[in-house]
């Protein structure tokens, strides 16, 4: 309480009013009173205003913390009788807990659904729950929540199988059907009772009340104040920026307060954003509405007086209060449900739950998700009061759903989308249903609300405004709730259902009617339509009804009396659709080879034509469901099938599908065009496109061909075809007597012809579709299966397919979440992925047979790309490439005597047609494709008579004859010739080469089938497939093999182009290769294994030190990749220069903590050893000359800059930055390093000892200080009267020497160091900078580091598995660092080299020198070696350049073993310790070292026992800088490596020490020189930083480094889901995170791309990822977005790119977006080729080449992720 009054001001007098107050007093005044509800409101309206809303800013903290005190206290002990803390307890004691587990879930929280067990896919699960149930086992589902919704685990109904978890798995000796009431007394139900009805009243009185200056009676405050707050309510129609614009006018307020405004009203719904009077309020009300109201309806504000806020916030307070009450027991809910739902004084629908619904719409969001909430946890929790206020929500349904429709916020926050957790529940939708009429009611509504209707009452869409549509979209949420209600079929129908759902069936229809024959389109000719027609509204809605009208056939199909009454009444609904069309259609009579029929004259092409005719697929669907019953078979004539006509049925599909063939003949297209995506089409083009799309197909294109299979089975064959004809307009052609002779008749329009052609095609298509297409169980006698089994062949027969691309290319229905995972391994087996690439699944060779070419659902584009793939599948095995049709399944019953089609004079006459025009092609007035569909019919025919000369039982019944009738001639007048005759004359024609095969399989099966008649009629046990067989003989064996040989060599020649081709696309690294060619040939020293011949053959190699080995003198000639000339390498000649990259880099850190350095003062010289930052190096290895290169840039500048003018296109480097790409691999690159000879060593002479030189050092050292001095304005310097310092007689302090380098080298080493300084200092250019030359050595260093690192993380040799790419850059980094002193001022490098010696041997004159702890060793080496050149150049005593560098480089390595020794841990005792001899002298070194250590630092380091630990400590510590130094120095020297490190063998150790000239007891160094030394270590030692480091006040970094790699991931995906479902933002207080996004190098989960995270840097406003980069990563970043499963690459504010997850799922695919749900698993494989990408530093480029190959990264807002 006491802190609670420290943080506010609360008036004195209140506060003892406060401190007076006793609860339970009050509670027993209560208990006494018998109006409790005058009482209660009486204590509110004086203690509630003076707790809530007290000033500008409010308190919820201590708000809420009085009002427990004064407020729901004593609501507590009246409801216990006694004090609340034990009768709670109580409560809780003696309840029994409901078996549901009702877990709401929260915004991205993960839920998982069993595809096998589900009721319906809205059925879910939370984690826990799902982690103790049975369908873990099984094929699950995984998605993540959008907030609301509740675990299902409990609810039988929900799940076939396993519905309760172990944990919510009932105790069988509870009797479930107990009352929870028995356990309470009465007078607590009766209290508890009186309690709630008084709270709820309050708090819906309060939430609905809409008065804004006074308070409901009862209530008002007995001393009202005169404070007022400006309210201001959420909308969907302003922006975010529209919003904090118009705040900080009106309430002045700065850009950060009006965010958080902004933020509050979008998550709660409203938010005071001012307090004071109310005139002082309404004046900001009336900016604001100013403000807002210019384009759209204004900002909702009102001016509210304060005691009616505070109120409202107590009345959502005590609805959460209710909500956590009834938590403690059952009983408690059951009664809140009981008090909630008990008619109010108005009579029917005036409960208190039926207030709150109807006032939904009125509500603020954040009050509608209070009451919401406590639905959810009450009345959706009691199985009892479910249906009862399921009841209710029916009764209001209607009321409800317009008000969602007039409001405009999202259905997530309306009471309306509270329907998914009732109607789903199928005994709950089947009692709406039957009681209250639902189904009827849901579709009512929603007719209601489509008032746009033409004159025949006809939906129509034209003129169709934003406003209506975004209307239009809310009705659409009704189409989801009748889905609910029909997502389960009905096992038993009781009559009162039956009816019930009919004349929900009959309300259907009307709407169904009111779409048939919609949005009708007329042909264009002549001019265009410029307008855009609206097709999408009438299309929309076609869409979305789709499935209802699915689940209303599954519904039909699970009863016969249903099914016959809902065929009856869809037939009287078409009957009554059609009597509109026929007028002033006049008839006509076709007739054609001896045949007859009267139609109507109709031409698609002239008259009103319409794609929707969804009563006439409602009726295909039922009468394919009749087929199928028992009935059928049996008692047909019961079908009511009498009515119908069948040229009726047909009529409307069939025009439609003339539609098609017309638009694919291009006839259309003077109708308009639309643009979809960029890209534009026709407008009836598009339509078609979804008419035969697997989203809309099964209820459109499906069921117009079931229609023509229909009626055409009713219909004389003859007839049926000429109407086709006739509706195709292809009548006039086939039915002339001179047809055959079309070519010469016909001299038309060369368009026309073309047109003529396509639609004959479409047509001999459409008839083999109505023959052939017998897959849908019903219409052939197929197995529920068979279908999609043949849908998945057919889409592998394209190619091969990723299981997602199967799932896309499948309808929505049961088979797509189960179906397909029952017959994929019957038709396909599976590939798995590689490290790239996803799993595949491959056609089984057997099911090759069963292609169809012309399988419906194959678009013209998959019918080609079949056919090809096909072809090339015969070849290479070697047969012939006839495609024929596959052997059918028998029709069923119904529409058996459609197989008739195929053998009936008007068929016949057409086929013999084709194949005249064929015989004799000119003109072009037929086409390839019309005769390859006429011999596919006829392989469809005679396949027919085959199978039923199979199947028939031994007697001739096989009334189906094709053969006969194909040897036939044809018509009159003239005797032409038969099918069969042209075949056999078809069969060598030249121009037909490609139907060969296939025409010579048709010959082949008649003279088959005609051996099975001939023997049937002797034998008659003759099977046909014998018969195929045998007649193989041995010459056309011989003809296979040579076919064979023929197609093994030509695949053997594609192959070889296919390398060829990847060759070529592997461009870049071939080039380089081409490119380096030279330079490698000459130079030996590189990457070269072969050859590492030294001077003298006998040595062992060394590189470093005065016995190192001196490579042949080579010319070094590189080419040029720009100019293509070549050039020498010499420090004279014209600088040749390497594209480089330059990048800071935390790769290596060790310290994540540590914060950037301040820029401008940082001082670079000593490198911390825990490597937070460092500045990497990288190159793509291709040269160029420097003025080639300059060039080369300068355009890029300029192209650049006339870009920017022009229009804003963004590129993926940042000329003004120096980025540029490589004119050759376009690899990103923001300098160049020039290439420099190597460095000569100078003879050896005799050379000083370690002590001799240690003296001379020094001598020159104080030389250099008192020059150094004298060069110093004289007002700087304090302490003059240092004594004068002799330099050495052979030591020149002023000597400039002679720079050996040419001009453009100069300045090309200037352009590189001063690149390195400014990217790896983040600074602005300055040549002049001391740190130039610091940064160029320290570059040099960790990108040897890294490298190292890497070859040890790969498991590679240290030397010769590098490209020559690093090879080069390594060497360039090495031989500039040398060479980087000559371009700065010698005195400042100088001066670099006194400090960083002074670091190993003391210098008075220095000060401040880092204790050894705090120094990278390697780093010093580098740094040291490289700095010496400018002091030897001033040396003229013979002193060897190569003796120093062996001086510094043991002085060094005696720092670091001590370095090891001091940070060395404590032995581990369960090692083994076994020593050979070997190692004895070693491990006594190490000893003896150590202890010496111990005395110097005393008792900071532990006493260590064992010298074998001691010296493995040093040896695995000082390996990384051994191999380093190894690096460096051959880079520098350019000395070959041993052969040993060119390989992972044994005695590497030995090997490295030699090449590096030490001893391989490393303490010998030491030892060796101990006297020396050790005033040296005794330096060392003293530091006073080593005693704090090592006493924990610093970082203590031990050696070996370990590599860093990337955060673990879990195995399983939805691990991840959960931990960032319970990540809040770290800013807005507990609010869950709309993009949690993770760091995969330092784990850190982030708020991303949200307003809440964004802050400042470098003065913009960036999201939380880039932010977090810039400590983390430098700048760079690699983070997972977890909703989203996608990694993010960050580089900088501007570049970025997604990349593939690491997560994969059991078919080998990513799921990015999560759209799929299968369950993902962690690839290790992948995550080490991101953390690979990560080590190697090219996560920039890899960002580069993503943005170089899709442009619409570039423009994304990177910076604000
Ligand atoms: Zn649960
Ligand atoms: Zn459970
Ligand atoms: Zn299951
Ligand atoms: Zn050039
Ligand atoms: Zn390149
Ligand atoms: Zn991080
Ligand atoms: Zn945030």
């Amino acid at each position: 309480m006491a802190a609670a009054e420290s943080d506010r001001e609360v008036p004195s007098a209140l506060c003892t009013e406060f401190l007076n107050f006793s609860v339970k007093d009050t509670a027993s005044k209560w208990l006494q009173v018998t109006d409790l509800y005058k009482e209660v409101y009486h204590h509110l309206a004086r203690y509630v205003p003076k707790i809530y809303c007290l000033g500008p800013n409010l308190n919820p903290q201590s708000e809420d913390l009085l009002a427990q005190m004064l407020l729901q206290a004593p609501l507590e002990w009246y409801l216990c009788g006694e004090d609340p803390s034990t009768g709670l307890a109580k409560l809780e004691q003696n309840n029994q807990p409901s078996q549901l587990c009702g877990h709401v879930f929260k915004v991205g929280e993960p839920t998982y659904s069993c595809r096998e067990c589900a009721a319906d896919p809205t059925c879910v699960l939370c984690m826990q729950c799902f982690l103790g149930s049975v369908h873990k086992e099984h094929r699950y589902r995984m998605t993540t929540s959008g907030g609301g919704g509740f675990c299902d685990c409990g609810d039988t109904e929900a799940w076939k199988k396993g519905p309760y978890c172990q944990k919510h798995e009932p105790n069988i000796s509870d009797s479930c059907q107990e009352d929870p009431l028995a356990h309470l007394s009465t007078d607590m139900i009766a209290r508890c009772y009186n309690v709630f009805s008084v709270v709820l009243k309050y708090a819906v009185d309060m939430l609905t009340w809409d008065k804004e200056d006074e308070l409901p009676p009862g209530l008002e405050p007995p001393d009202r104040s005169d404070t007022y707050y400006c309210m201001l309510f959420n909308d969907e129609v302003h922006t975010y920026e529209q919003v904090i614009y118009t705040l900080q006018k009106a309430v002045n307020c700065t850009q950060k307060e009006a965010v958080s405004f902004a933020t509050t009203v979008d998550r709660d719904g409203r938010k005071s954003v001012r307090f004071g009077d109310f005139a002082f309020c309404e004046l900001a009300k009336s900016v604001i509405v100013r403000n807002t109201s210019r384009q759209s309806k204004p900002l909702r504000v009102q001016v509210m007086h304060s005691s009616v806020v505070a109120h409202q916030c107590f009345a959502l307070k005590a609805l959460h209060w209710l909500g956590h009450v009834i938590g403690y027991s059952d009983a408690l809910r059951r009664i809140l449900c009981q008090v909630g739902l008990e008619r109010g004084p108005e009579g029917e629908n005036s409960s208190l739950v039926d207030t709150l619904m109807l006032c939904d719409s009125k509500m603020w969001k954040g009050a509608r998700n209070v009451y919401h909430q406590l639905f959810m946890s009450s009345l959706l929790m009691d199985l009892k009061y479910k249906k009862l206020f399921a009841i209710q929500f029916a009764k209001n349904y209607e009321r409800l759903q317009s008000d969602y429709v007039k409001d405009d916020h999202d259905r997530e926050f309306s009471v309306t989308d509270l329907s998914v957790q009732m109607f789903t529940v199928p005994s709950l939708a089947r009692m709406l249903i039957t009681e209250e009429n639902l189904m009827t009611t849901i579709i009512r509504t929603f007719v209601d609300h489509l008032r746009h209707r033409d004159l025949q009452g006809r939906f129509q869409f034209e003129r169709y405004t934003a406003q209506q549509a975004f209307k239009f979209r809310r009705v659409q949420s009704l189409i989801g709730d009748l889905k609910y209600v029909l997502i389960s079929r009905p096992t038993e129908w009781s009559d009162q259902l039956r009816e019930k759902f009919l004349e929900g069936l009959d309300t259907f229809l009307e709407l169904l009617k009111c779409m048939q024959g919609m949005d009708p389109v007329v042909r264009q000719v002549g001019q265009h339509i410029e307008m855009e027609p609206e097709w999408e509204a009438a299309f929309t809605l076609q869409m979305k009804l789709t499935h209802i009208i699915s689940m209303i056939q599954e519904w039909c199909a699970t009863d016969e009396r249903v099914l016959i009454e809902a065929y009856k009444k869809c037939l009287t609904a078409l009957t009554h659709c059609h009597s509109g069309f026929a007028d002033g259609e006049q008839p006509i009579t076709l007739s054609m080879c001896g045949h007859s029929v009267d139609t109507i004259r109709y031409c698609v092409s002239q008259e009103k034509v319409s794609i929707h005719l969804p009563v006439s697929r409602l009726l295909a669907g039922l009468h394919v469901l009749l087929s199928k019953m028992e009935v059928a078979y049996r008692f047909p004539e019961q079908l009511p099938l009498s009515e119908l006509s069948p040229p009726m049925l047909i009529e409307h599909p069939l025009r439609c599908l003339v539609l098609c063939a017309q638009v694919h003949a291009g006839m259309w297209r003077r109708n308009g065009f639309s643009l979809v995506n960029q890209v534009v089409h026709s407008v009836l083009w598009l339509q078609i496109y979804y008419y035969h799309n697997v989203k809309c197909r099964v209820e459109m294109f499906d069921k117009d061909l079931i229609m023509l299979q229909a009626g055409a089975s009713m219909m004389d064959p003859n007839h049926f075809l000429m109407i086709v004809l006739s509706r195709f307009e292809l009548y006039h052609i086939f039915s002339s007597a001179e047809c055959r002779k079309r070519y010469n008749r016909e001299n038309a329009n060369k368009d026309v012809v073309q047109q003529n052609n396509t639609l004959t095609e479409e047509m001999l298509h459409l008839i083999m579709m109505v023959v052939g297409e017998r897959f849908e169980s019903g219409i052939g006698q197929v197995e529920g299966c068979d279908e999609i089994k043949r849908e998945i062949l057919h889409q592998l027969c394209i190619r091969p397919m990723a299981h997602s691309e199967l799932v896309k290319a499948l309808p929505e229905n049961e088979n797509k979440e189960t179906g397909m995972e029952r017959v994929i391994d019957c038709v396909a087996s599976f590939k798995k992925p590689g490290v790239t690439g996803r799993g595949l699944y491959e056609l089984r060779p057997e099911c090759a047979k069963q292609f169809n070419l012309y399988f419906h659902h194959y678009s013209r584009a998959d019918q080609s790309k079949a056919e090809e793939a096909q072809r090339k599948l015969k070849r290479q095995n070697g047969e012939d490439t006839a495609l024929p049709p596959p052997v059918l399944p028998p029709f069923c019953p119904l529409f058996a005597s459609l197989v008739n089609i195929l053998q009936c004079d008007v068929l016949l006459g057409m086929l013999g047609a084709v194949l005249q025009w064929a015989v004799e092609p000119s003109a072009g007035h037929w086409s390839e494709s019309m005769l390859q569909r006429v011999l596919h019919l006829i392989g469809m025919a005679l396949l027919e008579e085959q199978q039923q000369l199979e199947n028939s039982s031994e007697d001739n019944d096989v009334y189906f004859n094709f053969t006969l009738k194909m040897s036939r001639p044809g018509e009159a007048p003239s005797n032409t010739a038969s099918v069969l005759a042209l075949l056999e004359n078809l069969q060598n024609a030249p121009h037909l080469e490609v139907h060969e095969d296939m025409i010579r399989w048709l010959l082949k099966t008649v003279a088959g089938i005609k051996t099975l008649r001939e023997r049937s009629a002797s034998t008659s046990t003759v099977t046909a497939s014998g018969s195929r067989g045998q007649e193989e003989t041995a010459c056309d064996k011989d003809k296979a093999e040579r076919k064979r040989k023929a197609e093994m060599a030509r695949l053997r020649r594609e192959k070889v182009m296919a390398q060829m081709s990847e060759m070529q696309r592997h461009f870049i690294n071939e080039n380089k290769e081409l490119f380096q060619q030279s330079l490698e040939e000459l130079d030996a020293s590189t990457s070269t294994s072969l050859d590492h011949s030294p001077a003298s053959p006998d040595a062992a190699l060394a590189c470093v030190g005065p016995r190192r080995s001196r490579p042949r003198e080579k010319r070094q000639v590189v080419t040029c990749i720009l100019c293509q000339e070549e050039q020498e390498i010499r420090a004279d000649g014209k600088a040749m220069v390497l594209a480089a990259f330059v990048q800071r880099s935390t790769v290596m850190s060790k310290n994540r903590t540590r914060p950037p350095h301040d820029p401008k003062r940082y001082d670079p010289l000593f490198m911390h050893p825990d490597l937070s930052f460092g500045t990497h190096t990288g190159s793509c290895g291709h040269i160029m000359h420097s003025h080639c290169w300059q060039r080369y840039f300068e355009a890029v500048q300029a192209k650049e800059q006339r870009r920017q003018q022009r229009l804003r296109v963004h590129t993926s480097y940042d000329v003004g930055n120096g980025e540029f790409l490589c004119p050759l691999c376009e690899c990103l690159s923001n300098t160049v390093i020039p290439l420099l000879p190597r460095t000569m060593g100078s003879s050896s002479c005799e050379q000083p000892g370690l002590g001799q030189w240690l003296k001379t050092s020094g001598q020159q050292i104080k030389a250099m200080h008192s020059a150094h001095r004298k060069l110093q304005p004289v007002s700087t310097v304090e302490e003059t009267v240092e004594e004068e310092c002799p330099a050495p007689e052979v030591f020149t302090v002023d000597y400039i020497p002679t720079n050996p380098y040419s001009s453009t080298i100069k300045e090309m080493l200037t352009t590189f160091g001063s690149a390195t300084y400014k990217v790896g200092l983040k600074v602005h250019p300055n040549e002049q900078d001391p740190r130039i030359p610091i940064m160029c050595w320290s570059s040099c260093a960790y990108t040897i580091q890294s490298i190292e690192r890497l070859l040890v993380d790969e498991k590679k040799p240290l030397f010769g598995s590098l490209p020559c790419r690093q090879d080069d850059c390594l060497s360039s980094l090495a031989r500039f660092g040398s060479a980087c002193w000559t371009a700065a001022c010698q005195p400042t490098v100088q001066g670099h080299f006194i400090r960083l010696l002074a670091a190993l041997i003391p210098d008075p004159q220095v000060e401040a020198s880092p204790c050894i702890l705090d120094v990278d060793m390697l780093h010093l080496l580098v740094s040291v070696v490289l700095s010496y050149g400018s002091v030897h150049s001033q040396d003229s005593s013979g002193l060897s350049v190569d003796a120093v560098q062996l001086h510094l480089f043991h002085l060094i390595t005696v720092a670091h073993m001590v370095q090891i020794l001091l940070t060395s841990g404590p032995e581990e005792v369960t090692m083994e310790q076994e020593s050979g001899e070997a190692e004895r002298g070693e491990e006594e070194g190490a000893c003896r070292l150590y202890n010496t250590l111990r005395t110097l630092v005393g008792s900071s380091l532990p006493e260590v026992g064992s010298g074998w630990h001691l010296w493995r400590c040093v040896k695995t510590g000082i390996l990384p800088y051994l191999r380093g130094a190894a690096l460096f120095f051959h880079h520098l020297h350019g000395v070959p490596a041993p052969p040993e490190l060119h390989a992972l063998c044994p005695g590497q150790w030995e090997v490295l020490c030699g090449y590096l000239s030490l001893p391989s007891n490393l303490l010998q160094l030491f030892h060796g020189q101990q006297e020396l030394l050790e005033p040296l270590l005794h330096g060392w030692c003293t530091h006073p930083g080593i005693q704090q480091t090592l006493q924990g006040g610093g970082v203590l970094v031990s050696f070996p480094r370990e590599s860093n790699s990337l955060i673990d991931l879990p195995d399983d995906y939805s691990a991840l889901i959960n931990q960032a479902s319970s990540f809040t933002c770290p800013k807005s207080g507990g609010d869950k995170s709309r993009a949690p996004t993770l760091c995969l190098v330092c784990g850190s989960m982030l708020c991303s791309q949200s307003y809440c995270c964004q802050t400042e840097l470098e003065g913009e406003d960036v999201g939380a990822c880039t932010a977090h980069t810039f400590a983390c990563g430098a700048g760079v970043g690699i983070f997972l977005r977890v909703r989203e499963s996608q990694v993010l690459f960050l580089a900088g504010k501007t570049k970025g790119c997604f990349y593939a997850p690491p997560y994969l799922d059991d078919y080998g695919e990513t799921d990015q977006g999560l759209r799929r749900g299968n369950p993902l698993h962690l690839c290790h494989e992948r995550y080490r080729k991101i953390q690979k990408l990560w080590r190697q530093h090219s996560i920039t480029e890899e960002i580069g080449h993503a943005q170089e190959a899709n442009q619409t990264l570039v423009g994304i807002d990177w910076q604000h992720l």
